[in-house]
């Protein structure tokens, strides 16, 4: 998963950067609140930790700026000992969970895993990804384009989920290959433009419109 880490205590900041890194999340760094809010803007992560006390822009003002430009990640707030207010001034804004700082490094790893599950449920709940008229339908594991049922392998379809479930964001190749691969280590560097174009041929050829876009020297992305 991608998280962004706005903190301005650097030792901190890069053991919380560490952590992350041994749980195989990639992890973007910001040590002050504009900085944080501009990449928190791009909305393309899968949680973001937010320090309350920050140079620039407080993370309270980070969240409720997310919120009102409907970016819908995850926020975990980190709030200083015995801050109720901050607490509960960050659920007002729109924060999802908050610790206090100190914590044990499980403690942050458990709170950003129920995150994660969370933001997984909401989806679940309908259990249906769409970008324009392409359908992937959870339950019954197809997807739909057009009306058209499209035949796709387990790994197609695992592919096609992961761009899906982040539609309109630049996925890199090692992003894509942590995400879909995982530690199958028999998979080759090119093995994301294999199946791209696999998929490609299965969901894109033959419509007027094509989804799958080619970042040049980033990576790829759905969008309508
Ligand atoms: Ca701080």
């Amino acid at each position: 998963m991608h998280i962004l880490i706005v903190e301005d205590e650097q030792r901190l900041a890069f053991l919380l950067r560490r952590v992350l890194l041994e749980e195989r999340h990639t992890v973007d760094l910001a040590h002050d609140g504009q900085r944080g809010l501009d990449l928190a803007l791009s909305d393309s992560y899968d949680v973001v930790i937010l320090d309350v006390m920050l140079p620039k822009l407080d993370g309270l003002e980070i969240c409720r700026q997310m919120r009102a430009e409907h970016i819908l990640s995850p926020v975990l707030m980190l709030t200083a000992r015995g801050a109720v207010e901050d607490r509960v001034t960050g659920l007002n804004v729109g924060a999802d969970d908050y610790l206090t700082k100190p914590f044990a490094m499980e403690e942050l790893l458990a709170r950003i895993n129920a995150l994660l599950r969370r933001r997984d449920r909401r989806f679940d709940e309908t259990n249906q990804l769409s970008v324009d008229d392409l359908i992937l339908d959870m339950a019954r594991h197809e997807a739909r384009r057009g009306g058209r049922i499209i035949e796709l392998t387990a790994k197609e379809f695992a592919l096609l989920e992961y761009l899906m479930r982040h539609a309109g964001q630049v996925l890199t190749r090692t992003q894509i290959i942590d995400a879909v691969w995982r530690y199958d280590m028999e998979a080759l560097s090119n093995v994301v433009d294999i199946y791209i174009h696999y998929l490609r041929e299965k969901i894109d050829y033959g419509f007027s419109r094509s989804l799958i876009k080619t970042v040049r020297g980033v990576g790829y992305k759905i969008e309508a």
